[in-house]
């Protein structure tokens, strides 16, 4: 039926400074970047007061995994959404354990039950799922950050470093990841902290 394709809508439920970006085309939805350690709660009260039903929240990644990005990962994955990882994050998950205090409330991956999806075959498992896109290795940051590139022209970036910023990442590394969001067609930047920009 002309003019009733559901429309793409992008919601932010993070907290603590932290940007948690439901992404959904009609009842569609996916998770970029899956919350707090320890902070469940927080966002499922979140998800609700923004009449979000979490077992609508079929699937979720994260663009890098350090505590405020994948911390609830498991959590998440304890209440339904299925965990997608990129070759490149599976030795970097379980680093989070390694650095979790028990304070953080941290719930350990699991690794055997998640969804492992080469970036090469991203577009086709997205679309499976109802979105046109991507992801895209994106290092700077870190070795294991993936982008999702939507052909709209949203990308969820996470934590890559703004070429302005670079500190300690290695520049070279950080303009090439930029350069590879340009060519998939990025025009907006959902970061993993502060308000979205253009490219
Ligand atoms: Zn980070």
């Amino acid at each position: 039926m002309p003019g009733t394709a559901p429309k793409l809508s992008i919601m932010n439920v993070g907290h603590h400074s932290t940007n948690t970006w439901v992404v959904s085309v009609g009842r569609s939805r996916l998770l970029a970047d899956l919350g707090w350690w320890g902070h469940i709660g927080l966002l499922e009260a979140d998800l609700k007061r923004k009449d979000i039903p979490l077992k609508e929240i079929t699937h979720g990644f994260a663009t890098h995994y350090h505590g405020d990005h994948a911390g609830a990962a498991q959590d998440l994955k304890n209440r339904g959404m299925k965990l997608i990882v990129t070759p490149e994050q599976l030795p970097h998950i379980e680093g989070l354990k390694r650095v979790a205090k028990p304070a953080d409330h941290y719930t350990e991956i699991s690794l055997h039950d998640n969804l492992v999806v080469p970036i090469a075959e991203s577009r086709a498992l997205l679309k499976s799922l109802g979105f046109d896109g991507a992801f895209v290795h994106t290092p700077g940051h870190s070795d294991d950050s993936i982008s999702l590139v939507l052909d709209s022209g949203e990308a969820f970036t996470g934590d890559l470093t703004m070429p302005m910023m670079v500190g300690n990442e290695d520049a070279a590394v950080v303009e090439r990841s930029w350069d590879l969001l340009r060519e998939a067609g990025a025009t907006q930047v959902y970061p993993g902290h502060g308000p979205v920009r253009p490219l």
